[in-house]
């Protein structure tokens, strides 16, 4: 029976492991219509600084199947990288993104706010990137000084020369790059003085049990005291409640981001709440806890 059990043992693997196989084609011959009819939009999640001003947004991708509902990008984004859909996809990212900054250059209170995006690896690494970043910068005349990139850690263990290259390319067109989810890759501490960077932000995985765990917290000063140190705005990502807000403000921490300060939603709905009290963006007053 022994033998049996082992053999059913291997066949529930081989199962699960048929059903993983069939789903990931599933989601990936989805993916390929998705692109194709155009299911995906960008919601917005505000940062802050210590003065309690909003100072950017950062897009993040929502895919609306018409039966499977809204997708989460962590289920289809290592999908879409591995199948070589990323940069169809990271291109109406870029599309989209262009048409929220122009609509906000023409308004008084939306011109400063700055509008981050988030590059996957094998799409900053495509050689149609850079080209159509500054077509599409250019077709819908955004200015590059509010655009920022958001790249990981993951990027940068590919070919690091060419990598600053490129990197120093989209710094001299103004726009600025963020390091994201810091803290959770291989990067070497080396790699953050040769890059061209302008922001760090903390992952959210030390922000949520700073308050709990020593370990965590030690990582999240370290990372703040590194950051200032370099001359880097440092950000926090993932600020859930007011007391993890206070504690990184004593820690030196002056830029946040998260669900206690603001969740991700359509921009229409952001420019309809702020600008039903415009003084929210002025003054920053929004953010609670003041
Ligand atoms: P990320 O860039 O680190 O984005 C932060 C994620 O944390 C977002 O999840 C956001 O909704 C979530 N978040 C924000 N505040 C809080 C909080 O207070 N608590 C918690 N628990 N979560 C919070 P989302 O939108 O599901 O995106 C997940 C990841 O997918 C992103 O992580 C990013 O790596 C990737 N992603 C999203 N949009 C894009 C995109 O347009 N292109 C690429 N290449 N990747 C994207
Ligand atoms: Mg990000
Ligand atoms: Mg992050
Ligand atoms: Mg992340």
């Amino acid at each position: 029976t022994a033998k049996r059990l082992g053999r059913n043992n291997i066949q529930l693997f081989n199962t699960d492991m048929q059903a993983i196989v069939d789903e990931r084609l599933n989601i990936e011959s989805r993916l390929r219509e998705a692109v194709a009819k155009d299911q995906f939009y960008l919601v917005v999640q505000p940062q802050f600084n210590q003065l309690k001003q909003m100072v950017a947004m950062e897009a993040l991708l929502r895919w609306h199947h018409p039966e499977l509902g809204e997708i989460s990008p962590g289920q289809f984004i290592p999908i879409a990288e591995q199948s070589g859909l990323m940069l169809a996809i990271g291109k109406r990212v870029i599309e989209q993104s262009c048409e929220i900054l122009r609509r906000w250059q023409s308004s008084e209170h939306w011109r400063h706010i700055k509008l981050a995006i988030n590059i996957s690896p094998a799409q900053f690494n495509h050689e149609d990137f850079v080209p159509h970043l500054e077509n599409t910068l250019q077709r819908f005349q955004v200015n590059p000084e509010r655009l920022e990139l958001e790249i990981t850690e993951t990027l940068l263990i590919q070919d690091f020369d060419a990598i600053i290259d490129k990197l120093n390319v989209l710094r001299e067109w103004g726009i600025s790059v963020s390091l994201d989810d810091f803290g959770t890759g291989y990067a070497s501490l080396s790699y953050l003085k040769r890059l061209p960077l302008a922001k760090l932000k903390i992952d959210q995985s030390f922000v949520r049990d700073m308050l709990n765990n020593s370990n965590d917290e030690v990582i999240v000063r370290s990372i703040i005291g590194l950051g200032n140190n370099l001359g880097l705005t440092v950000v926090a990502e993932g600020v859930e409640t007011s007391e993890q807000l206070q504690r990184l403000q004593q820690i030196q921490c002056f830029y946040f981001q998260g669900f206690y300060l603001g969740k991700p939603q359509r921009p229409e709905q952001w420019e309809l709440e702020l600008s039903s009290n415009s003084e929210n963006l002025a003054t920053g007053s929004s953010l609670p806890g003041s």
